[in-house]
């Protein structure tokens, strides 16, 4: 099943959009599952999954994490994850460049500013982003062990499609802005990572480069 829902979803994807594979709470023969229909990027959401994870299986997958990451956890995550989606504060963003520097590492990371009507999610304001970029090139040059990919974003959790392409068009308006505004990034600030089972062909409208798809291809997670 996993492999013919791989296929579905890869038949709606513009050769531009790269497709992550969300596997949280999913079993790691689900994922090898994956894997062996050519999928090669999963995306998890907890430091202490991952890691299990990726100690079984293949070398050459690319591990994503797209949750809430706590700092005392990064030494769980940074050694071998290929890109950190959810940075959702400065103090994170600075936990990772510091360990980044005590190691040896660049960790390339999306930042994730909050634009949903939720409440409760976390993520960078609009302003707090650009101070942020505007830190990294400045003359001081701060984080240097930070490389800036991107964007990655939610729409509010609702059925109304006019509030999820309202939150797609800003997250893509924040994306642009950053591009234009700090040229010398743009080369490496590409990633739009918006868009999951529900809401994904909307994301491709509004620029997505990154889906993060779940529940289309792994079947309904029960928690
Ligand atoms: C779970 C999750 C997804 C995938 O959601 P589906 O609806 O199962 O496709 C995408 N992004 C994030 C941040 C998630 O936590």
């Amino acid at each position: 099943m996993i492999k013919e829902n791989l296929n579905v979803v890869r038949a709606t994807l513009p050769d531009n959009v790269t497709l992550i594979a969300v596997s949280k709470t999913k079993p790691v023969e689900d994922l090898q599952e994956a894997y062996d229909a050519g999928q090669r990027i999963f995306g998890e959401n907890k430091a202490l999954e991952m890691r299990d994870k990726h100690q079984v299986l293949p070398d050459d997958i690319k591990w994503h994490f797209i949750g809430h990451l706590q700092t005392n956890k990064l030494k769980m995550v940074l050694p071998y994850v290929s890109l950190v989606q959810s940075v959702d504060s400065e103090r994170l963003l600075s936990a990772i460049d510091s360990w980044g520097a005590a190691n040896g590492k660049v960790i390339d990371v999306l930042l994730e500013p909050h634009v949903a009507a939720e409440e409760t999610k976390q993520g960078f304001t609009a302003s707090e982003l650009y101070d942020v970029l505007d830190a990294a090139t400045s003359a001081e040059g701060k984080y240097g062990n930070i490389r800036f990919k991107g964007i990655m974003g939610m729409a509010t959790f609702t059925d109304d499609e006019s509030v999820i392409r309202r939150d797609f068009s800003a997250l893509l308006d924040i994306h642009e802005n950053a591009r234009t505004a700090y040229p010398s990034m743009a080369e490496d600030f590409t990633e739009l990572s918006i868009g999951m089972s529900d809401d994904y062909r909307i994301a491709i409208e509004y620029g997505s480069t990154m889906v993060r798809i779940g529940s289309m291809i792994f079947g309904e997670r029960n928690y």
